[in-house]
This record gives C-alpha cells, sequence and structure tokens, in this order.
C-alpha cells in the first residue's frame, strides 16, 4: 500500500477533456490520461482495504491494488507487466470499460471510490509511449492449427494468448478490418482506431495470421454488417484446423414492429455508426446516412443508443432525442443496498452531456410520413404495475423526426453462423457452452468452442476479453493435455 492516509488526504480527480462545444467538431478522443503527478496521487487514495472488492468486481480480475501501489511508487513498467498478466488489452478497457470494479471498490463505500479505470488507462498508455509494448512470441512451437472466426475483443483475447504458447492461430473476419465492435461500433471518438491497429501489428509479430473479408459459413441476413469478400465453409475449417473458436459477436439487432417501420429514414444503430467509422478511417463512401440538420430520434437509452447521439451531434443535427422504454432510475444508488455490485442508477454519458433531451417510459406507437419518409414520431408514456407494461391513458405525442435510429439492444447471435457449425443453441439463441468445470467453452460440436458475446449474449469488452482468455486456456488444455495460460 502507497500511502496509508492517502484516502483521507486526497479526493479523486477525474481526468481532463475537452469542452463538449469544442470535441462535438471532430471524432477523436477527448479524453486525457493523467500526469506522472495525478497518477501518483490517485494511486496512494487506494486503501489496499485487505478483501479487493475490486478485483472481484472486474471481470478480468485485474490485481487493482497492487498496480495502484505500483503507480504511487512510479515503478511503471512493473504496474504494466501486472496489468497485462489479467488483460491482453488494457488500452481498450481504460479508455471505455463502465468501470464495474469502481463500483465494488471499498472507499467507495462513503467517498469517491478510486478513479481505478483513469489508472488503468495511464499506466497502459506510459507503456506504449515508452515502447514497453512489444511482441511476445512463442519459444516452441506446437504444430497444431486454431481458427478464430470473428475478430473482436474476444477473438482477439483467445488469438493472443494462443499464438503465446506456440500454437498457429488464424483469425477470419467478414468485415473489412479487424476487430468487431470495437472498429465498427465504438466510435472513434470514445476510442481511436490505432490502438486497435498497433495491437494487430504486435500480434502479427507473434505469429498470428489475420483473414478479412472471409464470411465462415454462407447464408447471412440482410440486416447486419457483412463486407466479405468470399465465404469459406465450416467444413473447411474442420479439415484444416485442430480446434476452432466461434466469437462471432451478438450482431442480430432488436427490431421495432410497429406501423412505418418501413419508412425511409428508419434505421438500425449498426447502418449508421460504422459509417461514420469508416470516413474516419479514410475510405470514400457515397450516400452515407448523416443526420445532418436533421431531427433524430434515438430509441434505445443504452450505450448504442448514446453512441448514436454523438456522432448525430457531431454531423449537426437539427435536435437530438433519445427515448428509453424503461422508468428513469434514481440519480444516485442506495449504496448499502447494492454495493458491491453494479447498481442501476442514471448514467449520463459524455454524448448526452453535448446535447440531446433524453425521455423514459417512452413506447413508440407508430412512425408516420409523407413520400415514403419519415416525418414523425408518435409516442405514448408507460408506467409498470406488477412487472406489466401499460399505456398511460391519453398521454400519447408526437415528435418530428427525419431519423429514427433503433438502438433497442441486441436479441443474439446470427442465427445462421451457429445453425451452419450445428451448434446448439441455448433459451436466448446464443451458443450453448459452460465457462467452468471440464469442457467449459466446448460446444455440442467436435473442436468447436464459443466465447464473448456470441456465447454470453451482447455485453462488454471487459467480458468478451475475460472469455476470449479463458477459452484459449479450455482450447490449449484440450489440445495439449493441459496449459499453462491463467484462467
Ligand atoms: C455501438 C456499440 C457501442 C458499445 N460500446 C461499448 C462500450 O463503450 N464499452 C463496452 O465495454 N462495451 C461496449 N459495447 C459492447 C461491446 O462492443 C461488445 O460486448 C464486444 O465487442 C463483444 O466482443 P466479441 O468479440 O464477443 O464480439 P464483436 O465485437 O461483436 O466481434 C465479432 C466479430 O465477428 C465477426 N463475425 C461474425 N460472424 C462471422 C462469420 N460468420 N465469419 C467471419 N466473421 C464473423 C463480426 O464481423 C465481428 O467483427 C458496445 C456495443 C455496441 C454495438
Ligand atoms: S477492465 Fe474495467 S472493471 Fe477491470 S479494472 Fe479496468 S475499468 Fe475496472
Amino acid at each position: 500500500m502507497g500511502k496509508v492516509t492517502g484516502f483521507m488526504e486526497y479526493s479523486l480527480l477525474k481526468e481532463g477533456s475537452e469542452a463538449p462545444q469544442v470535441r462535438v467538431k471532430h471524432y477523436k478522443e477527448f479524453i486525457a490520461h493523467l500526469t506522472d503527478g495525478d497518477a501518483k496521487i490517485q494511486g496512494a487514495r487506494c486503501m489496499d482495504c485487505g478483501i479487493p472488492f475490486c478485483n472481484n468486481g472486474c471481470p478480468v480480475n485485474n490485481i487493482i491494488p497492487d498496480w495502484n501501489d505500483m503507480v504511487y511508487r512510479g515503478t511503471y513498467r512493473e504496474a504494466l507487466e501486472t496489468l497485462h498478466s489479467t488483460n491482453n488489452f488494457p488500452e481498450f478497457t481504460g479508455r471505455i470499460c463502465p468501470a464495474p470494479c469502481e463500483a465494488a471498490c471499498t472507499l467507495g463505500i462513503n467517498d469517491d471510490p478510486v478513479g481505478i479505470k483513469s489508472i488503468e488507462h495511464f499506466i497502459i498508455d506510459k507503456g506504449w509511449e515508452n515502447g514497453w509494448v512489444v511482441p511476445q512470441p512463442a519459444a516452441v512451437n506446437t504444430g497444431k492449427k486454431i481458427a478464430v472466426v470473428g475478430s473482436g475483443p474476444a477473438g482477439l483475447a483467445a488469438a493472443q494468448q494462443l499464438a503465446r504458447v506456440g500454437h498457429d492461430v488464424t483469425v477470419f473476419e467478414k468485415n473489412d478490418r479487424i476487430g468487431g465492435l470495437l472498429r465498427y461500433g465504438i466510435p472513434d471518438f470514445k476510442m481511436e482506431k490505432s490502438h486497435i491497429d498497433r495491437r494487430i501489428e504486435q500480434m502479427a509479430a507473434e505469429g498470428v495470421s489475420f483473414r478479412t473479408g472471409v464470411l465462415v459459413g454462407k447464408d447471412f441476413p440482410a440486416n447486419v454488417i457483412n463486407w466479405s469478400k468470399e465465404t469459406v465453409s465450416p467444413e473447411q475449417l474442420q479439415q484444416e484446423f485442430d480446434a476452432i473458436i466461434i466469437a462471432g459477436g451478438a450482431e442480430q439487432p432488436r427490431d421495432l414492429p410497429v406501423p412505418g417501420r418501413e419508412l425511409k429514414g428508419v434505421h438500425f444503430a449498426m447502418d449508421f455508426l460504422p459509417q461514420q467509422n469508416k470516413v474516419d478511417a479514410g475510405d470514400k463512401l457515397k450516400g452515407q446516412l448523416m443526420a445532418t440538420d436533421k431531427h433524430v430520434v434515438v430509441i434505445g437509452g443504452g450505450d448504442t443508443g448514446s453512441d448514436c447521439v454523438g456522432t448525430s451531434n457531431r454531423h449537426g443535427a437539427a435536435s437530438v432525442a433519445q427515448f428509453e422504454l424503461m422508468p428513469q432510475p434514481p440519480e444516485t444508488e442506495n449504496k448499502p443496498m447494492v454495493w458491491p455490485y453494479w447498481p442501476t442508477k442514471l448514467r449520463t454519458s459524455s454524448s448526452h452531456k453535448e446535447g440531446c433531451n433524453r425521455d423514459w417510459a417512452v413506447a413508440t406507437k407508430r412512425l408516420e410520413g409523407k413520400g415514403g419518409k419519415v416525418e414523425k414520431l408518435i409516442a405514448a408514456r408507460v408506467e409498470w404495475k406488477d412487472g406489466k407494461m401499460q399505456e398511460v391513458p391519453n398521454s400519447e405525442f408526437e415528435m418530428k423526426a427525419d431519423l429514427v435510429l433503433l438502438a433497442m439492444g441486441f436479441v443474439s447471435p446470427v442465427a445462421q453462423v451457429l445453425e451452419a457449425f450445428g451448434v446448439d443453441k441455448d433459451a436466448r439463441g446464443n451458443a450453448k457452452a459452460t465457462t467452468d468445470g471440464e469442457g467449459c467453452y466446448k460446444t455440442n460440436v467436435d473442436k468447436v468452442f464459443a466465447a464473448g458475446d456470441m456465447r454470453r449474449g451482447q455485453s462488454l469488452v471487459v467480458w468478451a476479453i475475460r472469455e476470449g482468455r479463458q477459452c484459449a486456456r479450455a482450447v490449449d488444455e484440450f489440445l495439449m493435455g493441459e496449459s499453462l495460460l491463467p484462467r
């Protein structure tokens, strides 16, 4: 523990960020990592409380009190090594993780928690800035070949772990660039894509092969992005590889079956967000879906919806509104009731702060327009009684809408991908595989494992990394009879 009295002496310091009116003019990141001096003070706030609930609250079980102490002492390289021992990609989580660790921090019971995520961000940026993040190629080659289908955080974490113990890993990705939702869901202003490119370079130097534009399987729904130019069948992979990990995410979006859904100007969030990321990457797009001068209504109050808000404001929308079906959560949680678990409370993202009219307990009833184009949205207020949703009488209202973005989450992985492999689904339509015990992460199909959103359903980057790492160990054990990879 760095400083015994640190938590009493120092307050939580937030990372610096550009003002909303400045940052909406560009698509770059706008949050700066802590300075050395500030990081030291923030590390000193850790109480080393004995039972580190933060370590349990973090899905990859980052060894947080240890690296807090190392940052306080200025032993940054050691901090980086400790951080990397549990997390392949802290530059992703240090930027976009919602930080369940901080909800579990003991200091958070009666004070602001330790700014764990900002310290993680500081350590990994320091590592890259100083050239300490280098390839770690395996000393031996096992001669075993592994295919990873999907290049999101789950697939990448699994691939890196397996390459580092000497397996020959190939990642197949249907889109034109590697990264999954890190690349084509999360906007650049939350995480610039150079962070993914650096990791791809590192992984390539560790022996991982990447094949983009390749769809594994054949049939694919039209409402999910697919920029593949060639296909490979699951049978081909079965013949060529000793093990296969399917990490294709949960890409099937939830639709809004109301009258007027077919009108022009009503789109899934994932029709909208990836296009801007492509343009940010330098691609020329014909007819990019833009929010410029439009009245935008985002339906769905989660992360994806918030990203649509941030992107619409950067496009120069005339107005941006966001509707959520559930009631507005409380501003603060009842700490003794919920700690150390993730509380339900009002969360205001940086995109919301850039301008957005948010409204809760609102159900969209229909969309109306002229000439086949959406012009307005008709909604009603709802209330919840005995767990059932009821419309509030006489509460119908209408809203001008030239662009309606559906961001109501994702129901499941694409069924056709699981079916092409013959993988059993669980009750929610995810790939069926357990996470504990013998045979964990293995599906019903010989040699086929599943990880990330494809197995657990729509989730978080940090959970995908955890599943990728754990699945890698399961595959290594399956191929070699034992494994030195951490669980
Ligand atoms: C807009 C948006 C914003 C988000 N923001 C955050 C955030 O701020 N913080 C956070 O923690 N989480 C966020 N999430 C959730 C997070 O991105 C996901 O939980 C995470 O990326 C899942 O990782 P994954 O590797 O399982 O799958 P994905 O990232 O979905 O990657 C799956 C990849 O598999 C590919 N694929 C699928 N099928 C095939 C096939 N048959 N052949 C070849 N390739 C295939 C897909 O093209 C895709 O690239 C967000 C999600 C969205 C949609
Ligand atoms: S990965 Fe997320 S939960 Fe874990 S320490 Fe980092 S911010 Fe916290």
